[in-house]
């Protein structure tokens, strides 16, 4: 079942999703050669509860952790530990929070120091991919509306795009219906109406798009060891357009 969220209900929704944001922010400052990922997922913590808001992440399903920190071949869910962030490394950081009952979901990907070309190309691409399909949130639009903007882009660009993880709906629960895959043809799925809100979450390779996941049960990483980026946004179908929840302006 899909929930539509009332005004009242989109305005908490803001509340977690800004807390979100402001993680993000302060730990993309944090990120430099040298740098632990348990040390960004300390500071994420202590600023969520710091706000009166829960991690939402640590706990769910068992995952150890505020923050999912994925480097490099790493696609999604990557747990925070001892890892010394290098120059060169690409590092995506996703941050979920609960606040008054409502969720916000939101990631990043960040270069580590000086990257490759081809590096700073596919977190452009992955970014504007999430706008796209951004733009595709409109009343009277299809879920497959956002999967297909997003595809098309990636896609033109030359890079690939994960299938095994999608994007999803948001609400009192951090996974609701319905899902929003990154690929597939538009106009289908269930019509947009005001007060659905999606996560909408392009994971985008340089290579195969084929994933597996390593032994400690979480990580992701692409099969054929390709670099891989991640971007979310939790955006609000209302008559006015998209309301991206977890951005601040
Ligand atoms: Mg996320
Ligand atoms: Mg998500």
């Amino acid at each position: 079942m899909i929930t539509c969220k009332t005004l009242e209900e989109l305005k908490k929704m803001r509340r977690s999703s800004l807390i979100v944001a402001e993680v993000l922010e302060e730990v993309q400052r944090m990120v430099a050669v040298g740098v632990k990922t348990r040390d960004l997922d300390a500071v994420a913590e202590e600023m969520i509860v710091k706000a009166g808001a829960k991690p939402a992440f640590k706990g769910y399903n068992g995952f150890p952790a505020t923050l999912c920190t994925s480097i490099n071949d790493q696609i999604v869910h990557g747990i925070p530990g001892n890892y010394r962030l290098n120059a060169g490394d690409i590092l995506s950081i996703d941050c979920g929070v609960c606040c008054d009952g409502y969720f916000g979901d939101s990631a990043v990907t960040v270069p580590v120091g000086e990257i490759s070309d081809n590096l700073r190309e596919l977190l452009r691409v992955t970014e504007e991919a999430l706008y796209r399909g951004i733009e595709q949130v409109l009343v009277g639009n299809r879920v497959s509306d956002i999967s297909a903007a997003v595809q098309t882009h990636v896609e033109s660009h030359g890079f690939s795009l994960v299938r095994e993880f999608v994007g999803h709906g948001i609400g009192r629960q951090l996974h609701e219906e319905p899902q929003v895959p990154n690929f597939g043809p538009p106009g289908r799925g269930p019509k947009l109406v005001e007060g659905m809100v999606l996560a909408i979450e392009p994971m985008v390779n340089t290579g195969s798009p084929a994933a597996r996941t390593l032994a400690d049960g979480w990580t992701a990483v692409t099969v054929d060891g390709g670099y891989s980026a991640h971007f979310e946004h939790s955006v609000a179908v209302t008559a006015e357009g998209p309301w991206i929840l977890s951005r601040k302006n």
